[in-house]
């Protein structure tokens, strides 16, 4: 009989992994039933937009963490596919920071060409999955939503790629409760023009804190204050941003800091990162790890090493995304296509996580995380079919992009990278970053 493999998400690692497949079966190869559930009516994961916060149209948490006017945070010749070039997609080589409906159609023109989207179940929530020890199978739980129909079908395998930048972690703070302006997690943050005029206070010193509040600023805020934990992000902040250390109170509307400063501020984004969160999956499935490039309990990063008939795709920190889940996603298939052999003995698959996880503790340098990621999926994809490219030269343009913003990060998405796929050179794009307020594909595809 066909085994069935159900994939969780069609998000960038869900399409990975049924690109993977359909690869195959276009080089002639036997390929299982895939089957692919999204809750979502359409594909994309993150990159599907919505205006909308809490629930969906179903009732269901938003899935969408990304917001109006957002541009990839690193340059595109860092996530290109190796087998779906933007030269291929768009006819002509494009700046190297796309907003994000330029990517989203990026994304859907592999797919679509790949005609994999009948392969994909939308409106279809995964409630629960269970594996039976005694015939080896998974019984995954849905939820037709449009349907409206609860119905349960049987896998050999499962794939979750359901994402983990959506659950937000929320910190509660003294005073909040009482505060007077708005408090949003960066999950809800759709639109930085609603804070234009306003002084907005950022909480956190990573991405999401330094491009939100780079967001609020290009759109008019009056003021940006970032508060940092640990360590400031430390950039050449425009003259209306400023760093403080750590929040410790609001008061009406003032924020105290661990220096003993304050601020009066109109809302607080809390950019307080996101949680590794299976509501679906049982202790025995379910992954428990840390945001960081060894993920606990995955061997070669995506076999679940207590029962290594499960797999999860992009559950890692990311410097590489794209090429990185097409990477996992080849090698996965290759697994199940029974050409590549997991270690039956659990130890093994446990020491080979332990050395991961020792490799990447070995130093806290920003360069050696980019080239351990980048030897992680050079590292898989020797072992595939999948095109083989320059991993150095993407971990090149990184280096650059972290030097650039360095050196102006208001503008270092002014800046342009050569393709590692095709070795074109990115146009400079027709307006700065910062002044770009319209970024329709219409208008950023203008020569
Ligand atoms: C604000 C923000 C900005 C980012 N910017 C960039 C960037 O500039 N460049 C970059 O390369 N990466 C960026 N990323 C990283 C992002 O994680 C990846 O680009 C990519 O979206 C990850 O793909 P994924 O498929 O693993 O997960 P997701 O994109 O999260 O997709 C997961 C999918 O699973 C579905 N799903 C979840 N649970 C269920 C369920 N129970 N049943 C059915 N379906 C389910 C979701 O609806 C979703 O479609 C950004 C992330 C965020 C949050």
């Amino acid at each position: 009989m066909t085994k069935r493999v159900a994939v969780i998400g069609a998000g960038p690692s869900g399409l990975a992994q049924l690109r993977a497949f359909q690869s195959a079966s276009e080089k002639g190869e036997a390929i299982p039933e895939v089957v692919c559930f999204e809750k979502q009516s359409n594909w994309g994961g993150l990159w599907n937009y919505t205006w909308r916060t809490g629930v969906d149209e179903n009732g269901e948490p938003v899935h969408c963490s990304m917001y109006r006017y957002l541009w990839t945070n690193g340059p595109k010749e860092g996530l290109e596919f190796a087998d779906y070039s933007f030269e291929e997609h768009f006819g002509k080589q494009i700046a190297s920071y796309p907003p994000r409906a330029v990517m989203f159609d990026y994304i859907e023109g592999r797919v679509l060409k790949a005609g994999v989207r009948d392969w994909i179940r939308f409106s279809t929530v995964v409630r629960w999955v269970d594996f039976d020890e005694a015939t080896g199978l998974f019984t995954i739980t849905l939820h037709d939503m449009e349907a409206d129909r609860v119905y349960k079908e049987q896998f050999d395998h499962v794939i979750c790629a359901s994402g983990h930048f959506s659950s937000p972690n929320v910190p509660e703070y003294p005073g909040f409760e009482e505060f007077n302006g708005r408090i949003v997690h960066a999950h809800d943050f759709r639109d930085a023009r609603e804070f234009s005029g306003k002084d907005v206070l950022v909480l956190g010193a990573s991405y999401s804190a330094e491009d939100i509040g780079s967001q609020c600023w290009k759109y008019g805020a009056k003021s940006v204050t970032t508060a940092y934990r640990s360590a400031p992000m430390g950039f050449n902040w425009p003259d209306n941003w400023e760093e403080k250390p750590a929040l410790q109170k609001v008061e009406g509307m003032t924020a105290h800091f661990a220096d003993g400063s304050t601020k009066d501020v109109d809302a607080i984004i809390l950019c307080t990162g996101y949680r590794h969160y299976f509501p679906f999956l049982p202790d025995d499935l379910r992954l428990k790890t840390a945001n960081r490039l060894a993920t606990a309990d995955l061997w070669k990063g995506v076999v679940y090493v207590h029962n290594p008939k499960m797999f999860y795709l992009g559950m890692q920190d990311q410097w590489f995304t794209f090429n990185m889940f097409d990477a996992q996603a080849w090698y996965v298939r290759d697994i199940i296509l029974g050409k590549i052999e997991v270690p039956a003995d659990k130890q093994a698959l446990m020491a080979d996580v332990a050395e991961r996880e020792a490799r990447e503790e070995a130093s806290d340098d920003v360069k050696y995380a980019i080239k351990y990621q980048g030897a992680y999926v050079k590292e898989l994809i020797a072992e595939t079919d999948y095109p083989s490219f320059d991993v150095d030269g993407a971990c090149e343009a990184f280096f650059e992009w972290k030097a650039h913003k360095a050196e102006n990060i208001m503008g270092f998405r002014d800046n342009c990278y050569k393709s590692v796929i095709t070795g074109t050179m990115a146009p400079v794009h027709h307006t700065p970053w910062k002044d770009a307020l319209d970024d329709s594909m219409e208008v950023y595809l203008q020569n």
